[in-house]
């Protein structure tokens, strides 16, 4: 019988693994809420259409990579590959404009991506995001970045680069495409035949081609920062500014193009020393066009998504800390009810409580409290003793309250 495994480029995630992501979704949760973003879920698929309109067309991840298929209705579908397409949908859909502005959210679940699978890229990831609609005022930019740096600090990822730039508006983009145009085609026959396809469709992303002959071009090209409208530069600046009055170091990348199509203005990435070829720990940016694109009223909004399992592999191994644990162990044949309603009266109390569950010897009982941790155990005999994990010391006690006064007396010295 052929051998069953985990689809290709997906994971399993093991009880200590699960235990550090749900971790960074309570520091996530903390650091977001404080800033007044609050939980919101969306479906894990969405109309095709969706990604279609709201990512774009000519980017990689609607060419190539989305998990695409039809219902039984003949209904194209997709798995969601981002996740601010969803939430600008949900946004509009639910009339979320009438609420007071901006709409604060985050939300952290799977997307999927038809990729090649490597060290630190996955077909099904995880992202942690967080969006603000509703206003394009700079210090939403300013401080969804700051918030991200702050989960960063929190989760330990380590020191990461931060690189900034600002693409300008819908309309000072499009003449500057056309100036872009202009210059790659005079000197065609030096591209990449990659880039001399997307010419026409998208020669913005000639910079993110990895082509010798390509990037000599991109050296002298004409550059959108240096076009941008007076409207979008003091927006920029004012981006800027905060960032700097709050000390956050960042690096102006006016190459920075990010593989989405949605965003204008502010766009921004973090690449972690600490993880190789696929360095980038989250990014986002300003999408002033999208919601409107999604057949929405104008609506302007910027936020930034961040891959879970890579913050995990920056931030390395180490294990989210356990509640206190009491182990109840047996020395005497027929003490197993006993123990098992004791664990439940103890796991009222507030501990966490595990018992002897594989019948093992009184000594491989204390091995199993020392792997899970426990500072107290509980040895159910002819009479009942509470052991204190660390110190070996021993008392006995005369009822289950008594039980449960030496559990605190342990761990409260
Ligand atoms: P993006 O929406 O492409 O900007 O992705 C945001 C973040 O999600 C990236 O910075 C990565 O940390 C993470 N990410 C994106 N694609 C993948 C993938 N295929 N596998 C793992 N993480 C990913």
């Amino acid at each position: 019988m052929r051998k069953l495994q985990a689809p290709r480029g997906t994971l399993d995630v093991l009880p200590p693994d699960a235990r550090r992501r749900l971790r960074l979704v309570e520091i996530a949760g903390d650091v977001l809420g404080r800033a007044g973003y609050e939980p919101m879920e969306t479906p894990v698929f969405e109309d095709t259409e969706l990604f279609a309109r709201g990512v774009g067309e000519s980017t990689d991840i609607v060419q190539k990579e989305m998990f695409t298929f039809e219902d039984k209705a003949g209904r194209s579908l997709t798995l969601r590959p981002e996740g601010t397409a969803g939430i600008a949908r949900a946004y509009i859909e639910h009339g979320m404009h009438k609420l007071p502005q901006p709409v604060k959210v985050w939300y952290a679940g799977p997307f999927f991506r038809h990729e090649a699978p490597q060290a630190g890229r996955f077909r099904q990831f995880t992202q942690i995001g967080a969006e603000a609609l509703g206003s394009d005022d700079p210090t939403l930019d300013a401080e969804l970045i700051l918030l991200l740096a702050e989960i960063y600090e929190r989760a330990g990822t380590g020191p990461s680069r931060l690189r900034l730039s600002s693409l300008g508006t819908p309309a000072t983009r499009a003449d500057y495409v056309d100036e872009l145009r202009g210059y790659l085609r005079a000197r065609e026959g030096e591209l990449s035949e990659e880039v001399r396809e997307r010419l026409e469709q998208n020669p913005l992303r000639a910079f993110d081609a990895d082509h010798a002959g390509t990037r000599a071009v991109m050296t002298d090209a004409p550059r959108l920062i240096d076009r941008l409208s007076p409207e979008d530069a003091d927006h920029f600046a004012e981006v800027r500014a905060l960032l700097d009055a709050a000390g956050l170091l960042y690096e102006l990348d006016p190459t920075l193009v990010r593989g989405l199509d949605y965003y204008t203005r502010t766009v921004f990435e973090f690449e972690s020393e600490r993880l190789g070829a696929q360095a980038a720990l989250g990014g986002g940016g300003r999408y002033d066009g999208l919601v409107e694109e999604l057949g929405g009223p104008p609506t302007p909004g910027v936020g930034w998504a961040a891959g879970m399992e890579r913050m995990l592999l920056a931030a390395g191994e180490g294990t989210a800390a356990r509640s206190p644990t009491v182990f109840i162990s047996y020395a005497a044949p027929d003490t197993a009810r006993t123990g098992f309603l004791l664990a439940r009266q103890l796991r009222e109390a507030g501990f966490r409580v595990e018992s002897e569950q594989a019948g093992r010897s009184l000594k491989g009982q204390l091995k199993q409290a020392d792997r899970v941790g426990a500072f107290a155990t509980v040895i159910l005999g002819d009479t009942i003793e509470v052991k204190e994990m660390q110190t070996g010391d021993q008392r006995e006690a005369e009822s289950w309250d008594q039980v449960l006064a030496l559990v605190r007396e342990v761990t409260q010295p």
